[in-house]
């Protein structure tokens, strides 16, 4: 290194300071042995990832499309990748969610019924919640590890581990009470079925309301739950 005194003594001192960090005693390293650019690699490494990596941290948005009576998500291999899941784990998620069939081609899933990307997106964001992000740091990079028969989700960022399915757990109580069978809501008919059935959606239910355009807002008395899906009658 080629430096004057001064900006040496600087990289001396910044070389014992990640000597010290990194747990390695300064004695180890004299300033012919150290290589500083190799050395500060490996000290941002051992350091916690910054704000920085959660920033790269993007899901790409779905491209979603309607093939006959089929949704086919076109970028989903792109979507697992970024996740760093497993593409069958992604897709039985979202067909569960979906409360639909479906199958890989390639990169794409296809999928029975037509969704909308919002719909998709959302089931998309509700995985990321439940199976990739730290719930301690909320960074992404996690790995699911088994532990008996539990599945674990583990921070590679700030070691934190929870159970997978905890999140979900809370979350299916409160939407269990999203929709009850006897009460009356506020909906908005988003699409509608095939029979003509006015379709709506709250959290993770589907909700059948017969006799409504799509666009419409209507308060809905619901008449039957069935799992994630529900049938109503419009009261307004
Ligand atoms: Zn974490």
């Amino acid at each position: 290194m080629a430096a004057s005194p001064s900006s040496e003594r600087i990289s001396v001192a910044l070389a014992n300071s990640f000597n010290y960090a990194m747990g390695y005693g300064t004695a180890m390293v004299s300033e012919q042995q150290f290589d500083y650019e190799a050395l500060l690699d490996r000290a941002k490494k051992k350091l916690p990832h910054t704000l920085e990596a959660h920033d790269r941290f993007q899901v790409p948005e779905p491209d979603v499309m309607i093939e006959g009576k089929s949704t086919v998500i076109r970028n989903f291999g792109d979507i697992a990748d970024a996740l760093r899941r497993e593409p069958n784990h992604l897709l039985g998620y979202l067909l569960r969610e979906l409360g639909t069939a479906g199958t890989l081609d390639g990169r794409r899933m296809i999928f029975k019924g037509k969704v909308g990307t919002a719909q998709v997106a959302e089931r998309i964001k509700s995985y990321v919640d439940e199976y990739v992000l730290c719930s301690e740091c909320n960074r992404p990079d996690t790995k699911i590890v088994k532990d008996d028969r539990i599945l674990i989700l583990v921070c590679e960022t700030c070691g934190a581990h929870r159970p997978v399915h905890v999140k979900k757990q809370v979350k299916s109580t409160e939407e269990a009470k999203e929709i009850e069978s006897g009460k009356v809501y506020d909906m908005m008919i988003e699409d509608v079925g095939k029979k003509g059935d006015g379709i709506a959606r709250k959290g993770n239910f589907i909700i059948y309301v017969p006799g409504t355009a799509k666009g419409t807002q209507v308060k809905v008395r619901i008449e039957k739950v069935s799992g994630t899906v529900a049938f109503g009658v419009r009261m307004s």
